[in-house]
């Protein structure tokens, strides 16, 4: 099959939970997003296979589960990097550009790999990073620095290094990862004029104390607030994409490219006991937006089941390219083939972090009425009816024994995947538990 379209522009955006964009219900002046979505796809009912920056990546960008190949962190050789796949199966007809200014998808962590042209926003800095300079990344915002740069200065990047690939007279895919929806809040509120500096400060400083483990009673006006201050960065997150189509269309390119909008999980505002993103596998952190775009494709929106996963092998698929063996996605321009999927999803930290703690090994698995957690350290499970307690608030694991027997199955199975043997014979012996209690 030939090329469906000269140019892929991924979009990603740090911590977006679909619930907080108009296009997906919520209350917000984002007349961007609507533009975006006259001609194409949205999906309803699109997951994060992880809840984390680090862990959900590896999802987007290879098609495989976080834990697979050795787990999460480093982009390794083994995995099927997407900018490594579209270099090899096209060469020089195309130019891979990579923008985005979070430490954990530099070039530390292997996502330059690639990539013609890649910025990761540490160039510049004056910081020399390593990994345990990231520690100093967490630590800025409360020192008062901002430890990302914004939508603005990423944009520029992204489009001096279009212009580029156009002066080729190259074809380009083009991923830019924004941070402006994320943790910590920069900007005192305008939307609500009850926010100063010192107040942004205490918030912040909630939110750090809160994502090393504490646990702090949040009265719920100050949710309120801290929902108003996320709301504001998805209204500059517009703003950055209403820049974007003006310089698409004024380039003339815009009909040649195809622009996919999704987030690497969503944010908690309190609904399990935090803020922020944990290391959690609720639906806040994993119910992402995901749009398809493009002036040639007709509106449509489209309730199947789909994830992260389904990235990769789509932006091959706009290529005309086969999909990589390795890859477990597919493509989801077949919209009239495309089935509800059986969604994984999976962490293993404390906390946000790149390093990988096997004994804190959570999966979820969930279809359109179940979803099981399962925490393998302490061999416990959850078990929810999301078609009718959708915030998974009542775990009816005890009254549901062959449901969480028949997904525990798909557990199993995926634990083989992963190639852990020591976490085989963990899940063998917790299986054996839950027998001997009666649970399944
Ligand atoms: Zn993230």
């Amino acid at each position: 099959m030939g090329k469906l379209f000269e140019n892929v522009l991924l979009i990603t955006i740090d911590s977006l939970r679909a619930d907080r964009i108009s296009i997906y219900g919520h209350k917000i002046d984002t007349p961007n997003f609507e533009e975006l979505t006259k001609h194409g796809y949205i999906f309803l009912n699109a997951s994060a296979n992880s809840p984390g920056t680090p862990s959900s990546f590896p999802s987007i960008l290879t098609s495989t589960y976080p834990m697979m190949y050795g787990g999460y962190g480093r982009i390794t050789n083994s995995r099927p990097y997407l900018p490594i796949y579209l270099k090899k199966s096209l060469d020089s007809e195309i130019i891979t550009i990579g923008v985005n200014s979070n430490a954990f998808l530099s070039r530390h962590f292997g996502y330059s790999m690639g990539f013609d042209m890649f910025f990761d926003g540490l160039q510049n800095s004056k910081i020399k990073m390593s990994i345990s300079n990231l520690l100093m990344v967490k630590l800025r915002p409360a020192l008062g620095y901002a430890p990302y740069l914004d939508w603005k200065k990423l944009n520029v990047r992204l489009k001096y290094s279009i212009l580029k690939a156009l002066s080729k007279e190259k074809s380009f895919f083009a991923w830019i990862h924004y941070m402006d929806v994320h943790i910590p809040y920069l900007y005192s509120s305008k939307l609500k004029n009850i926010l100063n500096k010192r107040k942004l400060r205490m918030i912040n400083n909630i939110i750090i104390r809160m994502s090393r483990g504490e646990s702090i009673n949040i009265p719920e006006n100050l949710i309120d607030e801290i929902k108003f201050l996320y709301d504001e960065g998805v209204i500059r997150i517009d703003s950055a994409i209403g820049d974007i189509l003006d310089f698409l269309e004024k380039y003339d390119i815009l009909d040649d490219t195809v622009i996919i909008v999704t987030s690497d999980h969503g944010d908690e505002f309190m609904e399990h006991g935090g803020l922020g993103h944990m290391p959690k596998l609720y639906e806040e952190l994993l119910h992402i937006p995901l749009i398809i775009s493009n002036q040639n494709l007709p509106k449509k929106k489209i309730d199947t089941l789909v994830d992260q996963l389904d990235i990769a092998p789509t932006i091959a698929d706009v290529f005309g390219l086969p999909f990589h063996s390795k890859w477990l996605g597919r493509s989801l321009l077949s919209i009239h083939s495309l089935k509800d999927k059986v969604i994984i999803s999976e962490v293993a930290n404390s906390t946000i972090s790149a390093k990988v703690d096997k004994s804190l090994w959570k999966i979820a698995v969930r279809n359109r009425k179940w979803k099981l957690h399962f925490y393998v350290s302490s061999s416990t499970s959850e078990l929810y009816d999301l078609t009718v307690d959708p915030y998974e608030l009542q775990d009816i694991s005890n009254e549901q024994p062959e449901i969480v027997q028949k997904l525990m199955k798909i557990i199993g199975d995926h634990i083989k995947n992963v190639h852990w043997s020591n976490f085989e014979y963990r899940l063998t012996r917790t299986i054996k538990n839950l027998k001997l209690k009666g649970k399944i």
